[in-house]
């Protein structure tokens, strides 16, 4: 019957490669589409790797936004809502947790806001664990500008390389392949979501503590005073656009 009038079962639009799938329709060459496959592969086997090296290996992404209230009474469906967000970080050595949960009213989702949690992350990382010392501190991500690639960010990973004298690489997943582990932590509080209900943003905060209950994650609630505006106060990089031009360091007055 569903192939007799043309329909199939629709695949959620987050879980599919633009690239990948242009291909099948036949509009990305041969050459393209194996250079973004070798790509995916080079990402996935050096995450695979470096988790068994010295170095202390991170991935990081952003939850999809969260919505405060969040209930199934009908008539809460049509009130004004909060929205909630969760930047997380995975310890792939340690297998731990780091959520940074914050409502839209404390603060917004620009490079200061993720330059921010990902370096006081960084920072528990090193208290917590005082044998990282002198190792590197690689960080996977997608290559979402705003959030990981962009020149606020790199001027506070460099800050705190030099305050802390550790090295910091970033490295970045191909487009569309870049499921990694932090999202599991997204799929495991949106399953722990499902018929509880939330009336306020920290509701958010128990429901991901609680989760997880192997190694619970350690989740932090955002207020509007926690996020430095890095952006204006750090200036070593005027730009990470690659190009010809050699970069030169500001020195900070
Ligand atoms: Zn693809």
């Amino acid at each position: 019957m569903c192939e007799a009038l043309n329909l199939s079962l629709f695949s959620p639009k987050k879980d599919l490669c633009d690239i990948c799938e242009s291909y099948k329709a036949g509009n990305v060459s041969d050459i393209d589409y194996k250079t973004h496959r070798d790509k995916k592969d080079e990402a996935r086997k050096e995450l695979a790797k470096e988790i068994f090296t010295e170095h202390e290996v991170l991935t990081m992404d952003l939850q999809s936004v969260l919505l405060s209230p969040r209930s199934n009474v009908s008539p809460l469906y049509y009130t004004t809502k909060l929205i909630v967000h969760n930047f997380s970080l995975y310890d792939c050595k340690r297998n731990w947790g780091y959520c940074y949960i914050w409502n839209e009213c404390e603060g917004k989702l620009t490079s200061n806001e993720f330059s921010t949690i990902i370096v006081t992350a960084l920072e528990k990382l090193r208290t917590q664990n005082t044998t990282q010392h002198n190792k590197e501190i690689i960080i996977y991500s997608d290559g979402c500008t705003y959030q990981n690639r962009n020149v606020v960010l790199s001027n506070a990973l460099l800050n705190y390389s030099m305050e802390k004298k550790v090295t910091i690489k970033q490295k970045y997943l191909e487009k569309g392949h870049t499921q990694m582990e932090c999202d599991s932590m997204h799929l495991v509080i949106e399953r722990a979501l499902k018929n509880k209900k939330i009336n306020i943003p920290v509701d958010y905060v128990y429901i991901a503590k609680t989760d997880c209950k192997k190694n619970p994650y350690d989740v932090q609630y955002l207020y509007h005073h926690f996020f430095k505006d890095v952006e204006h106060t750090l200036e070593f990089y005027k730009s990470i656009r690659p190009g010809k031009k050699q970069v030169t360091l500001q020195s900070q007055t």
